[in-house]
């Protein structure tokens, strides 16, 4: 990556410039950074960390320390270019209000961002600017395009389908390629009374535990970045990359990038991995196509982003034009063994503990889970799953998760209702399956192989041999498929039938 026009304080005499990250924790292809820069005559470079986003009750310990540990990336980056992070505690808009008049901020820059409680707070930090007369910029930097201009190409009405979305973006063409990355900044200038403020422990923000999901992914850019150049180095891989052929029971390595928290937070450029992923299948001559290849899955990102932006209450059933009205049970008990692990069924337990003690688990996992929760066995709302993903997952994203979810209970974008997930002949499929559920069951350690994705098939004197008795050192399965299935079927055939869904989402 090349330089920008590198900026020191002498040669402007623009503005004071704060630049409010929040995703977009990087400083390679940063529309927001250069946008803040430009003739700038200081940089004041800020996070804010809000309580409502924070706190172990909200988000779990992976995902905290994943961001911190981005932080402390990003202060770095900054302080290799004569910079530094700004961190700051508490109401971001009663903070920035604070900074800014302290500061005589003259600008105020910060990448859109679509998600409604950004919405809301955006709006308040806009009128801010308004207030104090500071010049605002606010441009994109978390997609491909902008949602907006995506939706406006769509002439009124956006695309949900892959399909139609591709063409849809062939239309607006190739994506913008990377900005370069600015090799100096302007200093910060004096902090006052912030100046107290640093990037406090996993233990100041109320995490006891130990986040084990940082050992398979390093925060930050540089992270991201080789993690990045690890895959595209190889062009024949990512040739080769057909998603629906990876293995969800590989954990180490996994079979898929694992970049999904950088691009959560930012730490990637969607631009630079798309960019990346073309320039290696060139390299590579033939290559896997959309929706299967690695640039597919990026579009995936596009599509589910695009939509969540101009859809009303994408992460809910109620009130969401494009989501299927189904007649969930409520069952917390069944919730409650679900999120825990615990439901009998190892493939679906091993998978839910990976989550709880990493953080992430694959895509394939992520889909058994799913339809296991909702339209496969438990008929729970697939908003109750978004919700244990929302806390757990490090790279928990509001439209990716709730597009997904809706998808795998067939509540919008997938309607093939009876394609149903065994929890049990899914798992077989995999060679890797049993040590996958040995690893996060040591409970199931001792059960043979021939038991091990069904243990309630051993006989009493099997389990004790098996050194795992059914009921006390694991649990029965807490659902008949077989029935369940069927009798899922019924009812969503039924919901089907009724046919109560909104229209597609207009732009706006
Ligand atoms: C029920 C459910 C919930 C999900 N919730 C989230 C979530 O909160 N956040 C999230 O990032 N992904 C979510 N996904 C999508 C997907 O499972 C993850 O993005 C992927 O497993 C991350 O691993 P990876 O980075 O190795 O993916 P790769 O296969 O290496 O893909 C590269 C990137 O493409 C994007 N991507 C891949 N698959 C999808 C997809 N299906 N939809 C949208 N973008 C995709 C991600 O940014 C990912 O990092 C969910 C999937 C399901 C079935």
């Amino acid at each position: 990556m090349g330089s920008s026009s590198a900026s020191s304080p002498a040669a402007h005499s623009g503005p004071a410039s704060l630049l409010w990250f929040r995703k977009g924790l990087r400083l390679h292809d940063n529309p927001a950074l250069h946008a803040a820069l430009e003739g700038a005559v200081a940089l004041y470079p800020v996070f804010v960390l809000d309580p409502t986003l924070l706190g172990p009750a909200r988000v779990g310990v992976n995902r905290t320390a994943f961001l911190l540990e981005s932080l402390r990336a990003l202060d770095a980056g900054l302080k290799e270019r004569g910079s530094r992070l700004i961190v700051l505690r508490g109401e971001p808009l009663a903070e920035l209000e604070r900074v800014m008049m302290q500061w005589r901020i003259g600008r105020l820059v910060f990448e859109a961002d679509t998600e409604p409680y950004a919405r809301v707070r955006d709006a308040g930090a806009a009128e801010l600017a308004r207030r104090l007369g500071a010049e605002l910029k606010t441009p994109g930097g978390h997609t491909l395009y902008d949602p907006g201009v995506l939706a406006e190409a769509a002439g009124g009405t956006l695309p949900l389908s892959y399909g139609s979305f591709l063409k849809l973006v062939a239309k607006v063409g190739e994506p913008p390629a990377p900005l370069p990355t600015p090799e100096r900044l302007p200093p910060v200038g004096d902090l006052g009374e912030a100046e107290r403020s640093g990037i406090p422990t996993l233990v100041e923000l109320g995490h006891q535990e130990k986040a084990a999901g940082l050992a398979f992914v390093t925060p930050g850019e540089q992270g991201a970045l080789a993690t990045l150049s690890a895959w595209t180095s190889v062009p024949a891989r990512v040739a080769a990359f057909e998603k629906p052929a990876t293995d969800p029971s590989a954990y180490a390595p996994a079979a898929t990038t694992r970049l999904s928290a950088h691009m959560k937070f930012g730490s990637l450029s969607a631009r630079t991995f798309y960019h990346a992923l073309r320039e290696a299948e060139r390299a590579a001559g033939a290559y896997s196509q959309p929706p299967t290849s690695l640039a597919g899955q990026l579009l995936w990102r596009e599509m589910f982003t695009t939509i969540g932006a101009v859809t009303p209450n994408y992460d809910r059933m109620v009130g969401n034009p494009v989501c299927r009205q189904i007649d969930w049970d409520d069952t917390p008990a069944l919730l409650a063994a679900w999120t825990e692990g615990h439901t009998g069924y190892p493939w679906i337990d091993a998978a839910m503990r990976q989550l709880n003690t990493e953080g992430w688990m694959h895509h394939l996992a992520r889909h058994s889970v799913a339809c296991f929760l909702t339209r496969g066995d438990l008929w729970q709302s697939w908003e109750a799953g978004q919700g244990v993903f929302d806390r757990l997952l490090i790279d928990a994203d509001w439209s990716l998760n709730a597009a997904n979810w809706m998808w795998l209970s067939a509540s919008a974008f997938f309607t093939a209702i009876d394609r149903i997930y065994s929890p049990v002949a899914f798992a077989k499929k995999y060679a890797g399956a049993r040590s996958y559920v040995r690893h996060y069951l040591p409970e199931l350690a001792g059960v043979p192989d021939a038991f091990l994705l069904e243990p309630w098939t051993m006989t009493a004197a099997q389990q004790r041999q098996a050194g795992c008795v059914l009921g006390r050192d694991y649990p029965l399965p807490i659902v008949d498929h077989a029935p369940a299935r069927e009798r899922n079927l019924s009812r969503m055939r039924a919901a089907y039938a009724r046919g109560r869904k909104g229209e597609s989402p207009a732009s706006g």
